[in-house]
This record gives structure tokens, sequence and C-alpha cells, in this order.
């Protein structure tokens, strides 16, 4: 790489890479949890005009002229959003989930009220953390962050001690929570919304949940539907579980419409990204038609590669429960070397997954670039249409490398042979390329 080149010669190797990326993923195995592929309707969306618009505002009270076609879309999308996760509001402009976080923070509390939520080596995600972790809540909002207590033999919050720490808080320090946050980055159970709802409600705590990871989970039915069990708004990102270009979106309660609609706009947005509600709106269509299949064969791959790999002596967490009942796996990689090691190895022959903060691993003296786990998603290869018996292979490449200590550099070529043959999207109108590069000059 260059760093003096040319401005024509930059121009090249910024093409260039992009097309070498687009490679790379080809024939690689995908496992980050956060990351998923799009339709190549969506990606046609993405590439739009739409992308070159304002809008700002609400559909009908636009601050720009030229949103004939934009609203139609954006209205759809709304519409598909409530019916996908049955809400009474849909707020489709947030354009991350972090941006969705944001908005909710801003619309139902004031900087130095005090939340509840996931500490970050159980699942947290940095959005709902404390300000000396830099963290959104605590450093953007100025929140006063406590944690959920949790029972990492489960791998969820526990109840009974969250209930003692609340009503503590509540009765004998006189500072009630404003709202808490359920959901996480690691999650691979249910987390206990409705054992705590009507505790939560009683002292006023307005109850949200961060659907970011498992909102195509939730839009296929095979997770918990948490605005049935008692959540009152539901934040998400669209491209992790869902089938949509990066964005966010927020799901409420009606009476939350107002200040939602207030904070995304022009609270922490002026314009929104219009080629992304496109995106989205075509997204939700998809998993209305195809979610509940795709989300049924996500899980049962998430359990699948969960058994292969413990049967190859990785010891993936929470066997006790089955593993997962989410898209997600965690290993603790201890036994075999520090998270951030074995990740980069990995990558070396294109299994592509990230390294995981775990329970414990701050007392640990364990450290965010070498933790002790790693975290491995199945979305965007059971998109990509692999089935169990695929799991198999992929848990055998992993314990070559791993467990056996095998060079990375001779499973490169078992892993490219694998993939050739999942090229195209699945669970979509018009199943096309997963990675072909989009020209447009
Ligand atoms: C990924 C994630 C987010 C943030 O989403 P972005 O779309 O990356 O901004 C928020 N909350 C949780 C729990 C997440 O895992």
């Amino acid at each position: 790489m260059s760093t003096f080149g040319s401005p024509e010669s930059i121009y090249q190797e910024i093409l260039f890479a992009l097309q070498k990326h687009q490679k790379w993923f080809s024939e690689s195995i995908p496992l980050i949890a956060s990351e998923n592929v799009p339709s190549p309707a969506v990606r046609e969306a993405m590439v739009s005009d739409f992308m070159n618009r304002y809008a700002e505002g609400w559909p009908g009270e636009r601050v720009y002229a030229g949103c004939t076609y934009i609203d139609q879309v954006e209205l759809h999308c709304i519409d598909l959003a409530k019916r996908l996760f049955r809400a009474e509001f849909a707020d489709v402009r947030p354009i991350s989930g972090v941006t969705a976080n944001l908005a909710v923070y801003s619309a139902i509390s004031e900087p130095g009220d005090r939340i509840v939520a996931l500490a970050i080596p159980n699942g947290g995600h940095i959005s709902v953390g404390k300000k000396e972790f830099s963290g959104t809540a605590g450093l953007v909002h100025g929140l006063r962050v406590d944690y959920f207590p949790f029972n990492k033999d489960e791998m969820n919050i526990d109840v009974d001690e969250t209930k003692k720490k609340i009503t503590k808080m509540v009765e004998e320090e006189k500072d009630t929570p404003k709202f808490v946050v359920f959901g996480g980055s690691l999650f691979l159970f249910p987390h206990p919304i409705r054992q705590l709802a009507n505790f939560l409600k009683s002292y006023g705590i307005t109850i949200c949940y961060d659907a970011a990871h498992v909102a195509g989970l939730i839009a296929g039915n095979q997770f918990q539907d948490p605005l049935r069990e008692g959540a009152e708004v539901m934040m998400m990102s669209t491209h992790k579980t869902l089938f949509g270009p990066q964005g966010g979106a927020i799901l409420a309660a009606e009476k939350f419409s107002e200040p939602i609609k207030k904070a995304v706009f022009p609270g922490v947005t002026s314009n929104h990204h219009l080629h992304s509600v496109a995106g989205k709106a075509i997204a939700f269509t998809e998993m209305m038609k195809f979610g509940q299949e795709y989300a049924t064969q996500v899980v049962r791959n998430a359990k699948a590669l969960g058994q292969a790999l413990h049967d190859r002596d990785l010891s993936v967490m929470a066997e006790n429960k089955g593993f997962t009942e989410s898209h997600q796996i965690v290993i603790d990689i201890t036994k075999y070397g520090l998270g951030g090691d074995v990740e980069k190895k990995l990558e070396k022959c294109n299994i592509i997954l990230n390294r995981q903060l775990i329970p414990g691993d701050t007392k640990a003296g364990r450290h965010y670039m070498n933790p002790g786990g790693l975290r491995i998603g199945v979305s965007e290869i059971t998109r990509l249409g692999m089935k169990q018996s695929e799991m198999e292979e992929i848990a055998e490449f992993i314990r070559r490398v791993v467990v056996k200590k095998e060079d990375p550099k001779s499973v490169t070529n078992d892993v490219i042979e694998l993939r050739n043959h999942f090229q195209k999207v699945q669970y979509c109108f018009e199943p096309g390329d997963a990675y072909q590069y989009i020209k447009i000059r």
C-alpha cells in the first residue's frame, strides 16, 4: 500500500481493495454474529438514487421537495415494521442500532437518570455502557448505569437477584431506575422479561428491549416476543439476523410515539438514510415471507454447530442448556489460547469470527483485545443456504486449526471448496449472488 501516491493511483488502489475484499468474502466462512448478507434487491435499493436525497422528518411532513416516492416507500416500511413485530408504533429512520438506542434514551429519560442493563462481559453492548467505558448511555446521554445480576451457569439474567437489587435501589437508596434494557450482544437465551415485567412496572420502571441481534429471530417467531412479554420499547439493528442493510429501527407502544419521533428527528438525525429505508422495507417483505423458515434453520444450525464443536473438544458454553436458543454460540477458548490470537489464526484460513469477552474475563485480568472467548454466529451462512451437515464441516475446520494446531494455510483450500457450493442468497424473492460485484461505471 502506498501512502504518498497520486490521487489516481490511490483511487485505483481503493477500487482494487473493494474487489479483493469481495473475492475474499466469497471464499470465506463468515461467522460474525452481528453480520449478514442482504438480497440483491436490498443491495439494489442501497445504490439507488434514494441515497442522494434529503427528506428529513416524517412522511407527509418533509422539509424537502422531491419526496413523492420516498414517502411511499417509507410509509410501506413503517407499516411493514408494525405488522412484522406487531407493534403500535414504528420509527424506521434511525441510521443504526446505537442511534436507535440513543433516541430512546433521549425520549424517555434525562441525563443523570439511573438505568439497569447488562455488563459487557455478560453480553451488554457498549451502547448501554457506563461513562468511564465511553458507553453511549453514560458518555453521550449522561445516564448512570447499573448492571443486571447475571447467572453464568444459566448464561442469563438472575431474576431473584435482580429483584433484590432493584428493591434496594428503590426502598433503601431512594433512587429508582428510570428504565431497564434487556437484550445484548452475547445473547444465547431469551431474557426473563415476563418474570420481571410486573415487578418493574410496579415501580414505574420502563422496560426496553434491545433486539439488535435477535430481531430476525423475533420476526420469525423463533425467540421471545418482547412486546407481548412486557417490553414497551424495542430497539434494533436491521442487519444482524434481520435481512436489511445496516440501519436501526424502534418499535414501541403508541404512548411513546411522539417523544421517540422527536428524539429521532431532529434529535439524533437530520436527514436519515433514505436508501437504507428502502432496503429495510424490502427486507421486511422478505422476512414476512421467509422469516419463519429462515429463523428456524438459524437456531437449528447454531445448536448443531455448538454440538459439533463440543464433540471436537472445544468448550462451548451453556452445554447444560443445549448451547443456545439463538443464532450464536460462545466458546471458552482458554484451553487452547486467547480469543484474539485464535481469531487471527482462523482468519488466515478464511474463517471469519470474533473474539469475545466472557463472564469471568475481567476477574481473570483479561482484556477485550485478547479475551477468553470466541463468539460465533450462523446468520450469514444460513442465509447462504447452509444446513446441519455443513456445521459439521465447519466444526472440523475449526478443530484442525485450534485443537490439532494444523497450519491454517493447509485448511484454506477446504474452506474455499465448501464455500464454492454456497454463493447465492436464499430466503428472498429473487435469489442471486451474495458477493457479486456491483458495477455501475
Ligand atoms: C450491535 C448492537 C447494537 C448497535 O448496533 P449498530 O447497528 O451497530 O449501531 C446495539 N445493541 C446491541 C445489543 C448490539 O449488539
